[in-house]
């Protein structure tokens, strides 16, 4: 049977743009479809927004100068408007040679959706293979009293027309940690609120404890192991009730940020007339990103797998490569990267210390401080640490933590090196020019050289070609050269 699409992409934003080029690219006849804005949640409402905020308040707190909320609203509307007409807009997709529809997409079987247009329209489509690609929503706790106040998600912080005073912020997760550091640079009090016992609960325990107590020393007030109850208020003041070491306590502020996770799209979808299966996370999907439907792919955040836009970006070239290529891809969970684009930044790769560590592998941590590069000395950033968990006895990476100036950068180098089997002692031989932040990325490759030094071998230099030097001390397994 003819389809009217050989591929249906559901969803404009970093998932289904990438998944309908590189359907197109691909020869497939393709329709993209998208009931808001191309560009989605990292250029309107994530990624993009949080950035310039972060900017913003950087630059504030270098300069000392009092950024205006006019001059933060047009920096949030011109940055994602040029980003907006240089990479999102449907034109330079239709460009591309594919269709771009502006709807809200349902399937009501498994090769056929129904697309409500805006002027209350609706047109049958029929493809051989879809892709869902709707992303996903803030997920805001149903506490004591949240439908009557008006509070504050991802969605519309970066409308707001006035920069508040002070705000609470209830998540400490990287979402609530960058709006943390942003909004307090920028001049708002902020007041963050968690129930774990500590910020970013995914990294490494003391690098995340390092960057909050810096976020500390920069005025932010954290309250943790703390329950919030009930909240109340109006538009421009909220009373929030928190249960902490026994007792309520009420906390104060102009505004309430709600950074407590996230919730798929998936109820509009008719993924029952389609027989997709799901759960509250998200689609149900396999390593290849197909569904319980053979000819249905999920990719992005709607598959509750992974919330970053460069897994939205990998999920969709794994996703369209199976469909219609039939070339077995799967998802590389072994080589994830995630940067907090704080100042100092916090970033990972690969595998955690924890998972390691649960998983018995035997594995060496190699440190390094940027105390100790002379790049981050010159420019006043030695606050921060490198550490790679490696095989001791062959130098194989199997993952890393950065905290410090452009760890964000800094990380794919081990993405790299672990991806392509390249060792340590690869990175450590590797020319890299000085003085630069890299070089801190060599040096604690370096680590594993100092830590695999040995004074039998030394011993046996010197008896072969009669050296006279000392023998190398090597009794402190720690030590960092
Ligand atoms: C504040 C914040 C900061 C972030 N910072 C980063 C970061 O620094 N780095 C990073 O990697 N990630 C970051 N993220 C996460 C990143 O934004 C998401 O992982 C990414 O946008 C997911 O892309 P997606 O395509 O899956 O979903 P989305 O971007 O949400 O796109 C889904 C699209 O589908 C459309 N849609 C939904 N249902 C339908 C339907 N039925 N019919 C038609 N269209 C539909 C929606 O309108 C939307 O445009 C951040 C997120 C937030 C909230």
């Amino acid at each position: 049977m003819k389809h009217d699409y050989d591929l249906i992409v559901i969803g404009g934003g970093a998932a289904g743009l990438t998944a309908s080029g590189v359907g197109v690219s691909f020869g497939a006849k393709t329709l993209m479809i998208e009931k808001a804005r191309l560009g989605g949640d990292c250029t309107w409402y994530g990624c993009v927004p949080s950035k310039i905020m972060l900017n913003l308040g950087k630059k504030a707190a270098i300069s000392g100068r009092v950024v205006t909320s006019a001059e933060i609203r047009k920096k949030l509307d011109h940055i994602r408007n040029e980003i907006y007409k240089d990479a999102d807009h449907p034109d330079k997709f239709r460009a591309m040679g594919m269709d771009v529809l502006e709807g809200d997409a349902s399937f009501t079987g498994k090769n056929s959706i129904v697309v409500n247009l805006p002027d209350g329209e609706s047109r049958e489509i029929s493809g051989k293979y879809f892709c869902i690609a709707s992303g996903g929503r803030a997920f805001v706790p149903q506490i004591d009293g949240i439908d009557k106040i008006p509070y504050l998600t991802n969605h519309n912080l970066f409308e707001m027309q006035e920069l508040p005073k002070s705000m609470i912020i209830v998540g400490a997760g990287p979402i609530g940690t960058e709006m943390a550091q942003a909004f307090n640079q920028l001049g708002t009090q902020v007041t963050v609120i968690d129930r774990g016992s500590r910020i970013m609960p995914k990294d490494h325990p003391e690098l995340a404890d390092n960057l909050q107590k810096i976020l500390e020393n920069e005025g932010i007030t954290y309250f943790f192991d703390a329950e919030l109850k009930a909240v109340k208020g109006d538009k421009s003041s909220i009373t929030a009730t928190i249960f902490q070491k026994g007792g309520n306590q009420d906390l104060k502020a102009d505004k309430i940020l709600f950074a407590t996770g996230r919730r798929p799209n998936i109820e509009q979808l008719g993924l029952e007339k389609a027989g997709v299966t799901f759960i509250t996370s998200g689609i149900v999907v396999n390593t290849g990103c197909r569904t319980s439907q053979k000819n249905i792919y999920a990719i992005g955040d709607v598959a509750g797998k992974y919330q970053f836009t460069h897994m939205a970006e990998h999920m969709a070239k794994v996703a369209i490569t199976n469909a219609l290529l039939k070339f077995p891809m799967k998802i590389d969970s072994k080589n994830i990267p995630w940067v907090t684009f704080t100042e100092p930044e916090l970033a990972h790769v690969g595998q955690s210390k924890k998972e390691l560590d649960e998983q018995g592998i035997n594995y060496h941590t190699y440190r390094f401080p940027y105390s100790m590069i002379d790049r981050a000395i010159t420019d006043d950033k030695t606050e921060g640490w490198i550490y790679i968990y490696a095989k001791k006895w062959n130098g194989k990476i199997l993952g890393a933590d950065i905290l410090g100036a452009h760890a964000g950068e800094l990380i794919s180098q081990y993405g790299l090196a672990m991806k392509n089997g390249l060792t340590l002692r690869n990175i450590a031989d590797t020319i890299y020019p000085y003085p630069s932040y890299a070089l801190g990325a060599r040096r604690a490759a370096d680590q594993w050289y100092i830590q695999n030094q040995s004074a039998g071998l030394v011993k046996w230099i010197k008896r072969i070609f009669g050296y006279r030097g000392p023998l190398p001390d090597v009794s402190d397994s720690d030590r960092i050269v």
